[in-house]
């Protein structure tokens, strides 16, 4: 069952094209930091203004609950910065709904683009967008012909501006990145090419316990990273120092190691400092961690042994950082596997997870990988094999 795709909509000439997109990016004074969600949005727009679509852009930006908040939560600068990157005139209208959003749209001609203001500044009057008010989502709906949901990052959200309007228009289509985290994140992911191995670290095991338990059937290969290491190494009886652990997640623990067999792989040594600080002594313990150190990152012997089970993959997803990657004495596991995957030219090599997305792009290994996901949140919960409402929304082909 394939998706209705933005390219699969003939004759947008004149249509008024409603747009989900995800501007929801940094702003500190009136200045955007990482404008990469906005980039990721240009293809679907620009398709929909070169076939004489209008474009009517819908994103939220950050959580709105007081009305001093809609000040620095405006979408203006990102409308300003939309029309530097399409280099055209970019109307923005400071209302999320009324007769001078209406009028701004009856005014336009083909081919150009309106941004609407934050849609949670309606949530200030009950929550109308995040609790996808029935009213909100079709008044929405009734000012365009048809509607491209084309943000990934919201999409395990159901809110007005996804579910509310799609549900309430003939037709919903995937945009580009839409489509694109469907490809990989769920296709790539279901349906793999095997070998496929899964790499799962950060910081706990609770997090994580639905995507281990829905790649468990499905991958070849499980390795495990990161602070949830020391909860498995506590399920096996080797010591862990004043590693992270999860007492409550140990008998957890021990079960995915029985139902699992030899699929998951742990890291056999381990970078452990007496402190959580990126400038104290370190030692590499191979096994038994020594009481007073932690471990912060995995070692050199496991970066050689990961490789050696990923070397032939066909399909790799990888969740998780190896180790506390912020600081740069403990980046070296992550990178080590990082910068191994960019080399994998046979392989699709998938990326989800806030933090692994900020890994990988901060260790500058992003760009020889397949895919990196747009959305923390949404990235995960479509790791677990769940269905997210944003995209159960978009019909079907
Ligand atoms: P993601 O956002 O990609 O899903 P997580 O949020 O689960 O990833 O985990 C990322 C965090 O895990 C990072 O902040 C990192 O510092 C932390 N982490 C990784 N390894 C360890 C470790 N050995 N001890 C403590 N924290 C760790
Ligand atoms: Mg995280």
């Amino acid at each position: 069952m394939s998706k209705l795709i933005v390219s699969d909509l003939k004759d947008l000439k004149g249509k008024k094209v409603l747009v989900r997109v995800d501007f929801n990016v940094p702003i500190k004074d009136g200045v955007i930091g990482d404008d990469n969600r906005v980039k990721a949005a240009l293809p679907t727009i620009k398709y929909i203004t070169d076939n004489g679509g209008k474009a009517i852009l819908f994103s939220h930006l950050g959580r709105v609950k007081t009305e001093e908040d809609k000040a620095k939560l405006s979408l203006r600068p990102v409308a300003e910065h939309l029309a530097d990157l399409l280099g055209k005139k970019v109307t923005f209208v400071p209302a999320t709904r009324g007769a001078q959003l209406e009028e701004a749209i009856a005014e336009m001609e083909d081919g150009d683009v309106l941004v609407v203001e934050n849609t949670r500044f309606e949530d200030l009057d009950g929550k109308k967008e995040s609790g996808n008010d029935p009213e909100l989502g079709k008044y929405w709906a009734s000012l365009g012909d048809v509607f491209v949901n084309d943000a990934f990052g919201t999409a395990h959200r159901a809110h007005a501006s996804n579910v509310g309007i799609a549900s309430n228009m003939d037709q919903a289509a995937a945009g580009f990145l839409l489509e694109k985290e469907i490809k990989f994140l769920g296709e790539a992911v279901d349906t793999p090419e095997h070998p496929f191995v899964a790499i799962l670290g950060g910081a706990k095991v609770s997090d994580k316990i639905g995507v281990i338990e829905h790649l468990l059937d499905k991958a070849d290969k499980i390795i495990v990273g990161g602070g949830m290491t020391y909860t498995f190494y506590a399920a096996k009886g080797i010591k862990i120092g004043n590693s992270l652990v999860e007492e409550d997640k140990i008998d957890l623990a021990k079960e995915l190691l029985a139902k699992a067999g030899d699929k998951i792989v742990l890291p056999v040594d381990n970078v452990c400092a007496t402190e959580f600080n990126n400038d104290a002594p370190t030692k590499v313990f191979e096994g038994d961690i020594e009481d007073g150190y932690m471990a912060l990152d995995i070692g050199p012997k496991s970066v050689e042994l990961f490789k050696d089970v990923l070397k032939d993959a066909k399909t790799v997803v990888w969740n998780g950082p190896m180790g506390v990657f912020e600081m740069p004495n403990f980046a070296k596991g992550t990178l080590g596997v990082g910068e191994f995957l960019g080399t994998l030219s046979d392989a699709t090599t998938i990326v989800g997870g806030g933090d692994s997305t900020a890994a990988v792009n901060e260790l500058g290994v992003a760009e020889k990988l397949t895919h990196i996901s747009t959305g923390g949140g949404a990235s995960l919960e479509y790791l677990e094999g769940k269905t997210l409402p944003g995209i159960a929304a978009v019909s079907n082909k």
